[in-house]
């Protein structure tokens, strides 16, 4: 559905935005970055081309330096409730990442893989039937990595 638009905002209604097409990927993220970013557990986000996502409203721009890729990360938020709509990155200048949680319904796309569960925190579960990956999907240089595909929920760290 070429056409299809999905819409979202931060939390306080300032930034507004409308997404064109399907999300190329949608993963949950559990590398220490994301929590650190979000303050939580994961970070859920999906990914678009650069140029199928319109924003309406100010985003302030916050620049973090990737420990693994030495690359920036570019984190925008809302200036008024702080809220991270989206990321884009040195690395991929051609894509940006929407915070799964700022969508009017998150539900509308599916989580397909789990990363960096190497670092979940404890008491995390990882669920059935998707692609998790200890580190990231794909190294530096190219190579992907192969996911593992629990048949039953289990904890991301075994014995927490
Ligand atoms: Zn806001
Ligand atoms: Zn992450």
């Amino acid at each position: 559905m070429p056409d299809e638009i999905h819409q979202g905002g931060c939390l306080c209604g300032a930034v507004r935005y409308r997404t064109a097409g399907p999300a190329l990927r949608t993963l949950a993220c559990h590398c220490r970055f994301c929590q650190q970013m979000t303050g939580t557990t994961s970070y859920a986000n999906s990914v678009f081309p650069i140029d199928s996502v319109v924003f309406t409203g100010m985003l302030s721009v916050y620049d973090h330096r990737s420990e693994n890729s030495g690359k920036a990360v570019h984190l925008h938020f809302c200036p008024k409730c702080g809220t991270t709509v989206t990321l884009t990155f040195e690395r991929w200048p051609e894509y940006r990442a929407i915070s799964r949680g700022t969508f009017d319904d998150p539900d509308w796309v599916d989580i397909v893989a789990h990363i960096w569960t190497e670092s979940a925190q404890s008491g995390v579960m990882l669920p059935a039937g998707v692609d998790c990956f200890e580190r990231a999907r794909v190294e530096l240089d190219g190579t992907p990595n192969t996911p593992i595909r629990h048949a039953a929920p289990v904890p991301a760290r075994r014995g927490h």
